[in-house]
């Protein structure tokens, strides 16, 4: 990837700029191989809006697969792109994303999960989401807006769990104090990721 640092800038003429239509506002886009390239119009120097905080986060995620050159899924890069225009008042629905990028599967829904799942866990990008209207999938802007889905889905983990345990301790009292009830590791990301959506 060429060195030339994306803007960083607060210049106030840049942020009036609309989204370049060639990086959706990213200043990188990837080849054909996977390879991370600055946007042409950086490269020669045209005036350019510096990423938005949802941008600036899959920018981020993108430079350290880069950097330790893990494979950049094209799909789960283009459904983050799609996820862009979305926010916690303003989820984007599942349906847009299953109907716009796993046309191709039985189990659409499987693919969004899997999906997702890679683009949190793996590319530790913070894809919130919600089950209940107005249900759906955004970027986290912001600390408050992560907090906010991760209380909630740390709760639809745990209910599950404590009452897992539970029946296990009223039917197998033995068998349950050897059970270690930790789901960060016996539980798959995709696992995860259908429990809290
Ligand atoms: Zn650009």
């Amino acid at each position: 990837m060429n060195p030339q640092p994306l803007l960083t800038t607060h210049d106030s003429r840049l942020t009036t700029l609309l989204p370049c239509d060639h990086c959706r506002g990213l200043g990188v886009w990837l080849d054909p191989n996977g390879s991370l390239h600055t946007c042409p119009r950086i490269e020669i120097r045209e005036p350019h809006a510096p990423p938005s905080p949802r941008a600036a986060f899959i920018v981020r995620s993108l430079r350290r697969l880069y950097e330790e050159k893990q494979a950049i899924d094209p799909v789960a890069f283009e459904v983050a792109k799609a996820l862009l225009p979305y926010s916690a008042d303003d989820p984007c629905d599942r349906h847009f994303i299953t109907d716009r990028f796993f046309q191709w599967s039985t189990d659409r829904l499987r693919q969004l999960h899997y999906t997702i799942a890679e683009l949190r866990y793996k590319w530790m990008l913070p894809v919130a989401s919600r089950k209940v209207a107005p249900a759906g999938y955004w970027i986290a802007a912001d600390q408050k807006d992560f907090e906010l889905w991760f209380v909630r889905a740390k709760a639809a983990l745990v209910t599950p769990l404590i009452g897992l345990n539970c029946l296990a301790r009223a039917t197998f009292p033995v068998l349950a104090d050897q059970l270690e009830l930790d789901f960060r590791r016996d539980m798959s990301p995709v696992e995860v990721t259908d429990a809290i959506g």
